[in-house]
């Protein structure tokens, strides 16, 4: 008589960081200005092997997205709109002078990773398998010019889950000295220049006691953008009535699925939702006098996290009570039952692994 024994190495994580837990695979293709894209490949997530004069490097020719594929309320697994995130990479691509990674190719390095890796899902399904597409100048050359070959890779790793509905509320901190985007700048794709500068930033506000960034816009230093690498909703008033504003796509904003993705939902919870632009003051008067009630940030990552403080030059002000909040709390569970699967996809969003 035979034991069947499996064998499979079990990789249940308790709480996996953000940006470690690498998975086993990745897809690599390699595109050249005479011959177009290499057929993608799956293979093990290996390190990389690249010359040091690699344009990418150098002068930043590198792009990249961020998506998070979820299991679902009957076992199965699905991406979370991918396809947007195909058309934002394009877009990115394109800002940058570099070639676009067809939709098609880049949804099939979508499947075949997460189908590779699947059990890194299926042994945590309280957690989430966060997808990072990039792409980058691999040619070896110095002139600053936009290179002739190109690399593109599709990685994942693990991604904590958000299954609580507890979330500690986030402290930032206005950011006074430093800007994130500029018009005419990259401010609305996501490359990789935007971030690395934005790192000291962040690194002053966590010595001010706060744990993330409010970015202004640059010419007037007044209105509202994001918070570090997420947007922001503003709740005015409470219960039935709540209306919520989000600053709106001035070209120096991420467009953010989740912004964008909470817009729907929230109309659809019966909430009046609008897209302005709002100033620093009128944030902290409104919230001084109690009309805005909530405040929240959004991303792939972050999903809906509420902020409880904000400090500027003039001193610290609070939301609400420093707590989560109603409608924050309501919007977050029903962007985490979409991405689960378990209450009606409004827009096509899911796509079956
Ligand atoms: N703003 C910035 C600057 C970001 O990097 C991100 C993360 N991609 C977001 C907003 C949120 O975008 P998304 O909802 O697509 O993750």
């Amino acid at each position: 008589m035979t034991t069947l024994v499996d064998t499979r190495p079990s990789k249940v994580m308790a709480n996996p960081g953000h940006g470690d837990a690498f998975t086993d695979h990745m897809v690599t293709a390699h595109w050249t200005r005479a011959d177009g894209w290499t057929v993608p490949q799956l293979g093990p997530l290996v390190n990389l092997s690249m010359h040091p004069g690699m344009i990418g490097l150098h002068y930043a020719q590198v792009v990249f997205e961020g998506l998070k594929a979820f299991v679902q309320a009957d076992g199965s697994i699905a991406a979370f709109r991918p396809r947007d995130n195909a058309a934002r990479f394009a877009r990115s691509a394109a800002r940058l002078a570099m070639p676009e990674v067809p939709a098609s190719m880049f949804l099939s390095a979508v499947e075949e990773v997460v189908r590779a890796d699947a059990d890194w899902l299926l042994d945590n399904p309280q957690h989430t398998l966060y997808l990072r597409p990039l792409l980058y100048a691999s040619e070896a050359q110095l002139m600053l010019r936009a290179s002739n070959e190109y690399t593109f890779l599709m990685m994942a790793f693990l991604a904590g889950g958000f299954f609580g509905d507890q979330v500690d509320p986030v402290s930032v901190l206005v950011s006074r000295d430093f800007t994130r985007a500029v018009p005419g700048g990259t401010g609305n794709v996501k490359c990789a220049a935007n971030y690395g500068p934005s790192l000291l930033a962040q690194r002053q506000a966590q010595e001010a006691g706060c744990q993330q960034v409010v970015w202004l816009d640059a010419a007037e230093h007044r209105f509202i953008e994001e918070m570090g690498g997420m947007n922001l909703f503003f709740v005015r008033g409470s219960g039935a009535d709540a209306r919520l504003v989000t600053p709106e796509l001035t070209g120096t904003l991420l467009p953010g699925m989740t912004r964008n993705s909470l817009l729907t939902i929230a109309a659809r919870e019966g909430y009046a939702v609008s897209e302005e632009r709002i100033t620093v003051d009128e944030w902290r008067d409104q919230c001084l006098s109690g009309a805005i009630t909530e405040t929240f940030a959004c991303g792939t990552a972050a999903v809906v996290t509420p902020v409880g403080r904000v400090r500027d030059r003039d001193g610290d002000f609070m939301i609400g009570t420093g707590t989560m909040g109603a409608v924050t709390r309501r919007l977050r569970a029903a962007l985490l039952d979409v991405q689960h699967g378990r209450t009606a996809d409004p827009a096509g969003w899911l796509h079956p692994i």
